[in-house]
């Protein structure tokens, strides 16, 4: 099979004017128009091209699509391609490459990697016919980054690197990723991090922070009201009730794992129960093991903490020994650039099935179709909505979206105090930062924190909204991306010479 570089098309989903209404953004709006008025003119007929690897599942192809749709409701035409690589090896080579990234262990052969590497990044390039002179290319991530030197000898385009992953730290394996990067790196004019302490110091003078941001009318994000959001969970069966419309029916449903096997039943008192939810890619580093200690240990806590903490502690009680634990996240069959998801899974299914059967009852590995966008984004957004207790227990964090959503649906956060979840939430004013994710103490005594103390963890929650909106909005995002090809188009801030 041929590598291809396949077009996803973009449908005009956005409409600006609705913000304007929306709670603090008509300043925002009208700012983009301007700005985006200006850019427009500065690129004539040009287009920008987002590069990326997957359309589906994880933060990057969650926000391509509006944003590419904003960027054309303030007059730039952005299109999106998306890497389909020819070898199924290169796949399993750069989740090694992001592994090493987030400093942990990555290639066993590096010499056959960047083979694997150096053969698809050509046969890609060759793909990219449609780019004219002049038009700006953006690549997101390790995995199509090569491309870029090949296009550099063939048209010059102004070539943009957004990087979604990485971490403050260094260690040798953020080393050896580095190194793997340099040949293909030093052709871009600009490297854009969700945080400026991701870029390696030789790079800082031609990297820029660019935080993502959640779109607040999204599927994923858009208010749902009481019997939307009961019929999205009845349409994927988490929830029984009378049978839904065929109009609202969803084309599958979720998977939950029970008793040894994956099955289609609702979960028993799903909505009279306080829940405990995260939603991420079955990833190690998203954390998800480690929660079903800290679940226990909050259970445990609670019977022999509770007389002592509150004077309602029969109420504490009643709530936190009814609580239920949700883990979930994007069937592993729906997303190509993620090949390691599988076994992390099969993984968290084992250690399900070791639980005593009381405890493993009130923990639900959820395995969310993929098959339509619309669909699981609305699964997601009303998980993170019914949650008590919104976590992301991530061991390293890029940036870390589901925090901004889960804060913009007003859902209290507990979180691991890593990379850009620690950029987005202020420990004790947004939610809960929790030093050691691996911790099972320390993670059961703040989920047993937010569940039994309501008000403040509500008014933390009211907080991060706040937060939200102010900084990591795909508003802001679509500003800093205009400010970035407005510098492009005037080349005033060239980086290396081609030779890199
Ligand atoms: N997500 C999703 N469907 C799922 C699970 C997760 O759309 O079944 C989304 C999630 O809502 C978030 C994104 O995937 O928008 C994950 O982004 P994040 O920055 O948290 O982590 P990444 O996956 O990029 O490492």
């Amino acid at each position: 099979m041929p590598t291809r570089l396949r077009e996803v098309p973009i449908h005009r989903t956005t409409d600006l004017s609705l913000y304007r209404d929306l709670d603090g953004f008509d300043a925002l709006t009208a700012e983009l128009r301007s700005l985006g008025a200006e850019v427009s003119r500065a690129m004539g007929r040009r287009k920008v091209w987002m590069i990326s690897s997957t359309a589906s599942g994880g933060g990057v192809a969650e926000m391509m699509p509006r944003l590419c749709s904003f960027l054309a409701d303030v007059g730039v035409e952005a299109r999106w391609l998306v890497l389909e690589p020819g070898e199924p090896e290169f796949f399993r080579m750069t989740k090694a490459l992001h592994n090493m990234l987030h400093g942990q262990p990555g290639f066993d052969d590096p010499a056959g990697a960047r083979a694997i590497y150096e053969r698809v990044s050509e046969e890609a390039a060759q793909e990219l016919r449609q780019i004219d002179r002049g038009d700006i290319v953006v690549i997101h991530d390790p995995q199509p980054a090569g491309i870029a030197s090949r296009l550099r000898e063939r048209c010059r385009p102004p070539l943009l690197w957004r990087c979604h992953v990485g971490i403050a730290r260094r260690n040798r394996w953020t080393d050896e990723a580095w190194r793997f990067l340099r040949p293909y790196l030093a052709h871009y004019r600009r490297l854009f991090f969700s945080l400026l302490s991701y870029a390696p110091d030789e790079w800082l003078d031609r990297s820029r922070e660019l935080c993502p941001g959640i779109d607040p009318f999204s599927h994923k994000n858009r208010s749902l009201r009481p019997y939307k959001l009961v019929g999205i969970l009845r349409s994927a069966g988490l929830v029984d009730g009378p049978p839904v419309p065929h109009w609202a029916a969803f084309r599958e449903r979720v998977c939950r794992w029970s008793d040894a096997a994956w099955v289609e039943a609702p979960i028993a008192d799903l909505l009279h129960v306080p829940t405990i939810v995260q939603v991420s890619r079955f990833d190690r580093l998203k954390g998800f093991a480690p929660l079903i200690p800290a679940f226990r240990r909050m259970v445990e806590f609670c019977a022999k903490e509770a007389p002592r903490l509150r004077a309602d502690s029969e109420r504490v009680l009643s709530e936190v020994g009814r609580a239920h634990l949700i883990l979930a996240g994007p069937d592993p069959a729906g997303i190509a650039d993620d090949p390691e998801a599988r076994d992390v899974l099969e993984e968290l299914c084992g250690r399900h099935a070791g639980l005593d059967p009381t405890l493993r009852e009130r923990v639900h590995i959820l395995r969310l179709p993929m098959a339509d966008v619309k669909e699981n984004a609305l699964m997601v957004n009303a998980l993170q909505r019914i949650a008590t207790v919104a976590v992301q227990n991530s061991i390293e964090e890029g940036f870390g979206l589901t925090v901004s959503e889960a804060l913009w649906k007003r859902t209290p956060v507990v979180a691991a105090n890593v990379g850009g979840i620690a950029a987005q939430v202020r420990q004790g004013s947004d939610g809960l930062l929790v030093d050691d994710p691996g911790d099972p103490e320390a993670v059961g005594r703040a989920l047993l924190q937010q569940i039994s103390s309501p008000l403040a963890a509500e008014a933390m929650a009211r907080s991060g909204r706040l937060r939200v909106r102010e900084h990591f909005t795909i508003l802001s995002q679509v500003r800093s991306w205009l400010h970035a090809f407005g510098a492009a188009l005037e080349g005033g801030d060239r980086g290396p010479s081609p030779a890199g």
